[in-house]
């Protein structure tokens, strides 16, 4: 795959997982997930490109291309009288090696004019991050103090230790999806029942990802966590229907 070709010609799209407030249904946020449009209109998947986006080096340019993809998004949303709920951008861990990421982010949003709290950045794992635990607090706590939201995907698992905890103030923890698929399982169920509790100890509010039944959307209701995004709600979708999805959402809540 050509991926220089692919990132000149911006052959991005991405796809909105909606967020869901499990206690009303209200769709709350989304998470941007990037796909490549094919010219014959297939879509690939990030599986099969991101590892090697990484290799070459490109991923930091993709993850603000997907930025600006949803930037533009929310800007014309807001045209048409719509306020997008806080939508998460993924950013790789890569992009600690780079002192000015943090600017060149907010850059952006600002380009934009779309408001702080209308993003989140979601710190994922990467395959080739090194330990660079300065780097990532600093560029972490960088972002806050501009204002933006940060999220620690896949909370529980490889890199999202109990030592990057300590190190950063994450707003949004994101209870991995591993977890959520053995919901059921004894010592799974005491996992999660303490990171949801330990979520909100250190003040950051716990996400569910890959919620696909509805014993998994009880148990984590049950257990504290009402923020959840999965197949049982909702596929990721093309901004068309996202917005369409969030108009009804908002007139389906009781008031
Ligand atoms: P992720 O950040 O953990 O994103 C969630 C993945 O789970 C998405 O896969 C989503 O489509 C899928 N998913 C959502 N609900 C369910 C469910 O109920 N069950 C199951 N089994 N899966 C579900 P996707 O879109 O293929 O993305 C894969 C990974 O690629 C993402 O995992 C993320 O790590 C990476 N990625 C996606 N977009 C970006 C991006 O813009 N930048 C970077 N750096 N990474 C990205
Ligand atoms: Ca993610
Ligand atoms: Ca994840």
């Amino acid at each position: 795959m050509e991926l220089n070709k692919i990132l000149q010609n911006n052959e991005f799209s991405v796809r909105y997982q909606p967020q869901i407030n499990a206690d009303t249904g209200e769709i709350v946020g989304a998470e941007a997930l990037v796909r490549i449009r094919k010219s014959d209109g297939i879509m690939i998947s990030p599986l099969v490109f991101i590892p090697s986006m990484e290799k070459e080096g490109k991923i930091a340019e993709l993850d603000r291309q997907v930025l600006k993809i949803v930037c533009s998004d929310i800007m014309e949303a807001g045209f048409g009288g719509i306020k997008m709920p806080p939508v998460t951008v993924n950013i790789s861990r890569i992009n600690m090696g780079f002192p000015e990421t943090a600017e060149k982010l907010k850059a952006i949003a600002d380009s934009f004019s779309v408001d702080r709290e209308q993003l989140v950045f979601e710190l994922t794992e990467s395959g080739v991050y090194k330990d660079k635990r300065n780097e990532l607090s600093e560029l972490m706590g960088k972002l806050q103090e501009m204002g933006f939201k940060i999220s620690l995907d896949d909370y529980g698992t490889g890199f999202s230790s109990l030592k990057m905890m300590a190190d950063v103030n994450f707003d949004i923890l994101k209870l991995d999806r591993y977890f959520v698929s053995q919901i059921g399982s004894p010592r799974i169920d005491k996992i999660l029942r303490s990171v949801i509790e330990m979520s909100e100890r250190l003040g950051a509010s716990p996400i569910a990802e890959g919620v696909e039944n509805v014993s998994q959307l009880d148990f984590l209701r049950k257990n504290g966590c009402k923020y959840m995004q999965g197949y049982y709600f909702y596929r990721p979708l093309s901004k068309q229907e996202f917005l369409k999805k969030l108009l009804n959402s908002r007139k389906d809540i009781p008031v």
